[in-house]
């Protein structure tokens, strides 16, 4: 028996829905003893069974994890799982030429509060929940059932997402692997440090979008801003660019893209600027094709995101000012709380300030191994634009 969670009279009805969140503020009633991470059954006020999940004591108090009555063990791990991995496979995202991708999306794959992302045998899980955490031998040994022996090892790396709570610590949880490890995105190698980089090691999200960028990179001046590890880089450079500059505020990135562009043999034409995007954009003459915004995201909260979109809009006018005519924009947005639409219309207004005309080519988003729980619309949260200003 779980400990059980009634909620207030009317406060039913998104769990009816299927929307895996619990507000405290719908709470009635609550076990007394209940502790961070526990295992709880949420029941209406008429003690109706609503779902099964996870207790935090926050403003999202329950997440659901299953809403039938079934116990959270092992049969229900390596059931999910399979399912997520089975549909990443289905996607060729376990290839020869492809070894890098995203296990499990939290909600997108029914399991709210959990992220494993993987590198050529290498699994790295991320909980956003304590209750999450503390079902990691689950998670593990149901990662272990399913992927066999393509799997050499397990990384838990939660000590950040959980903001260094007591006891929670970076390790392998099975086998181990040196980093930094190489694994491959579309042919494209790259090597990952999981231990010290941003995130799981890797920005995922952007490899279809990478691919796209190929098609417009040939013979073109390409300047990638927020470039991280260099992906967007390293497909410009593969499709035959003429020159790529990557830029980042971070050294440290930097130097992680500098490695990447070694190990693929396409040092020619390359250049690196440690610097400031916005401070950069400034001097940025009428001489690149195609210019590549990837910033982190500038709104974390709501109570941000009118701060956010002066930021993207400034950002984005500077880029159009500056780009030669007939030239391309890759712009992206991964705050959540700027949705498709604001995006697009802030684009549309640092455009009409810029006194350029664009067209829109493009429109995109997070890949399929990042799938969106359609009873979960907050699980939407990367979006693109490519453009062309005249
Ligand atoms: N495009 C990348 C992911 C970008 S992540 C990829 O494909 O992998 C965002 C990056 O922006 C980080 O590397 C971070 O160091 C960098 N960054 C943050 N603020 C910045 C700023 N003001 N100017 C330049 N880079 C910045």
């Amino acid at each position: 028996m779980y400990k059980q969670v009634i909620l207030s009279k009317n406060k039913e009805e998104s769990l009816l829905r299927k929307h895996p969140w619990v507000f405290s503020g719908a709470i009635d009633l609550i076990d007394e003893e209940i502790l961070d991470g526990d295992i709880v059954t949420v029941f209406d006020s008429k003690e109706k069974f609503l779902g099964t999940g996870h207790f935090q004591n926050a403003t999202i108090a329950v997440r659901i994890l299953s809403f039938e009555e079934t116990e959270l063990d092992q049969k229900f791990f390596n059931h999910i799982l399979s399912e997520a991995i089975e549909l990443r496979k289905t996607l060729g995202l376990f290839s020869k030429e492809n070894s890098i991708c995203r296990i499990v999306h939290g909600e997108g794959d029914g399991l709210p509060g959990l992220i494993i992302d993987f590198y050529n045998g290498i699994a790295v899980i991320q909980c956003h929940s304590i209750g999450m955490y503390q079902m990691i031998e689950l998670i593990s040994q149901a990662l272990q059932n399913s992927l066999g022996e393509s799997l050499k090892a397990i990384y838990s790396k939660s000590s950040e997402t959980l903001h260094n709570k007591e006891g929670i610590v970076d390790s392998y949880i099975w086998g181990t692997c040196k980093t930094p490890h190489k694994a491959k995105e579309n042919g494209i190698r790259f090597s990952i440090d999981w231990v010290t980089g941003q995130k799981t090691g890797f920005f995922i999200d952007q490899r279809e979008n990478r691919k796209l960028l190929s098609k417009y990179a040939t013979g073109k001046k390409v300047l990638n801003t927020f470039c991280y590890s260099g992906g967007f880089s390293l497909f410009a450079l593969k499709a035959g660019a003429s020159e790529v500059h990557s830029l980042d505020s971070s050294k440290k990135a930097i130097e992680l893209t500098e490695n990447n562009i070694h190990l693929n043999k396409l040092t020619e034409n390359h250049f690196s600027i440690v610097a400031d995007a916005m401070e950069y954009m400034k001097t940025v003459d009428n001489s690149f094709d195609v210019i590549i915004l990837d910033p982190p995201a500038f709104a974390k909260h709501r109570d941000k995101r009118h701060q956010a979109i002066q930021g993207y809009k400034r950002l984005n006018e500077m880029a159009i000012r500056s780009i030669k005519p007939g030239g391309i924009i890759f712009t992206f947005s991964c705050s959540q709380v700027v949705d498709k639409n604001l995006f697009t219309h802030t684009i549309i207004a640092a455009a009409i300030n810029s006194g350029r005309k664009i067209r829109i080519l493009e429109q995109l988003h997070q890949p399929a191994d990042h799938p969106i729980n359609a009873f979960h619309p907050e699980g939407e949260y990367l979006k693109g634009l490519v453009i062309q200003v005249s």
